[in-house]
């Protein structure tokens, strides 16, 4: 099944689109076929500089790169494939030659209607009671087109080089049929759709030509695409059977709302896919939270790699209603893929990171060990300098962090609880095994003796080696910070007293 991802350049690849291009992807992946990627550029005054470059990368980031049409190669945009040109802009004579077979075999018509024409009958329309007038009704407005004026009155005109557009005439009074993968059989009654401009006056074509003719001539098996397309469909269909041409399947999937049910837009905040990405998302955890608005796996598995949706994905389960883009969900996600890293990939990815900040961290054997203990909680990797900080600087002591109300800590007690823990660490001789399970029951058994709970203990003294609100806990962080240092830090923290 050949799919196609056809972005107009106006922006940065919206979280919408990137779940479009996805299942693209998916459908011609489960078939070994290709998925195109055409640029459709013929609306020039919304093209926006560096859109195409945005929307490409995010591609190759999220691993869903396209194989023919436009690709990134080395980082450079170029065109595979030998049903190009892959960008609408450069294939302008074929529209044109499109749009004559038209007129030719009477589906669509010359018009040489002013815009300002256009207007007043507009005007007039909804003066006389109809409050949105389509063009077609110039058809009885007498407006200036080839279905109202003599076949010599054109001539002339196209001899004057006035300038004109095309378009296509709907017929009257019929139910426009069609199928859609997602909804089934849908249906559009005639005088419910316009006759929409199909070439314009500076000779480009608009969306519903272009995209029509492209989709045909690049061989195109299945249209899927957002469901703001699905009022478009009646044309597309139309143009189909003038050109006497295979239609393809089609698929509306659902549309991205709020918590609040309305559409996902820039106003609440980040859409752009490569902000999420640039913030720290994985393009693991992105794609996997896109592939769940609107498709539903059926079982109660949640986590899905691109090979197990390529795998598992199936149009069937995609639903009609609009998907609730829940950001909480995608942090759960992200959290989820940050756990599946091997330890040694985990400390890997963030060891340069950490290493950057404090360069001592290159020379940690134990560099590893430090990493694992951070991996259950952190959510990006950019967290990790600042939640193993206290390994490779001292800590800042903060009183506030120390005293901690819900372990029952008061200020009051800390220099008492001080003192049993230098005690405890200095007293050890060089037997001892120092690893979290034997700190644990040693301390377990001061604070049973000095009738404290665990945590007045253990806070305490995992806050001065952290100076950290959240950290692992009191054993692993003694553990890994070695005696010396640990009793350095809560000599300090005494002497601050
Ligand atoms: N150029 C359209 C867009 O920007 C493509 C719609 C389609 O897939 O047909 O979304």
């Amino acid at each position: 099944m050949r799919t196609r991802f056809p972005p107009s350049p106006t922006g940065l690849l919206h979280v919408g689109g990137l779940r479009t291009a996805l299942f693209n992807y998916l459908l011609a992946k489960q078939s070994n076929d290709a998925f195109i990627l055409r640029v459709e550029d013929t609306d020039q005054e919304r093209s926006v500089d560096g859109a195409m470059e945005d929307i490409l990368q995010t591609l190759e980031r999220t691993h869903i790169s396209p194989d023919e049409g436009v690709v990134l190669q080395n980082g450079k945009i170029a065109q595979v494939g030998n049903k190009g040109p892959y960008i609408q802009s450069e294939r302008l004579d074929i529209y044109r030659k499109h749009a004559m077979q038209l007129i030719e075999a009477g589906h669509a018509y010359y018009a040489f209607d002013t815009p300002e024409e256009i207007e007043r009958m507009r005007e007039e329309e909804q003066k006389a009671g109809n409050p949105s007038p389509k063009y077609d009704i110039g058809r009885r407005m007498r407006m200036k087109n080839a279905l109202t004026l003599s076949a010599d009155e054109v001539q002339t005109k196209l001899d004057a080089s006035e300038p004109y557009v095309i378009r296509l005439k709907i017929p009257e009074n019929t139910v426009i049929k069609g199928e859609d993968a997602i909804r089934g059989k849908v249906e559009f009654q005639s005088h419910t759709v316009d006759d929409a401009v199909l070439l314009k006056a500076d000779g480009f074509p608009t969306y519903h030509l272009a995209n029509v003719v492209d989709d045909h001539l690049m061989a195109i098996d299945l249209v899927l695409r957002g469901e703001e397309w699905l009022p478009s469909l009646p044309k597309h269909l139309l143009l189909y059977d003038a050109f006497g041409w295979e239609r393809p399947q089609f698929a509306h999937v659902p549309l991205l709302l709020n918590k609040t049910g309305g559409k996902l837009s820039k106003r609440q905040g980040d859409v752009g896919a490569s902000e999420f990405l640039n913030k720290g998302y994985l393009p693991e955890a992105l794609i996997n939270f896109l592939a769940l608005l609107g498709w539903n796996p059926g079982g109660t598995e949640e986590i899905f790699s691109l090979d197990d949706l390529v795998q598992n994905f199936t149009l069937e389960r995609v639903q009609k209603g609009g998907a609730v883009f829940d950001e909480e969900k995608l942090d759960w996600l992200q959290g989820q893929w940050m756990r599946r890293f091997s330890a040694d990939e985990f400390a890997t990815r963030i060891k340069p990171l950490v290493a950057e900040k404090y360069p001592t961290a290159n020379d940690d054997e134990n560099f590893e060990s430090k990493a694992t203990l951070i991996q259950e909680r952190i959510t990006f990797f950019h967290e990790a300098p600042e939640m193993l900080s206290y390994y490779y600087s001292e800590p800042v002591l903060d009183m506030e962090i120390v005293a901690n109300k819900k372990q029952k800590v008061t200020e009051e007690m800390v220099p008492h609880i001080l003192s049993l823990l230098i005690e405890y660490f200095e007293d050890l001789d060089d037997e001892f095994d120092w690893n979290p399970e034997n700190l644990k029951d040693d301390l377990f058994q001061i604070a049973k003796d000095h009738d404290l709970k665990n945590g007045q203990l253990l806070w305490p003294l995992r806050a001065i080696l952290t100076g950290l609100p959240y950290s692992p806990g009191a054993f692993e962080v003694a553990a890994a910070l070695g005696k010396e240092k640990t009793l350095k830090r809560l000599k300090a923290a005494q002497s601050h007293q």
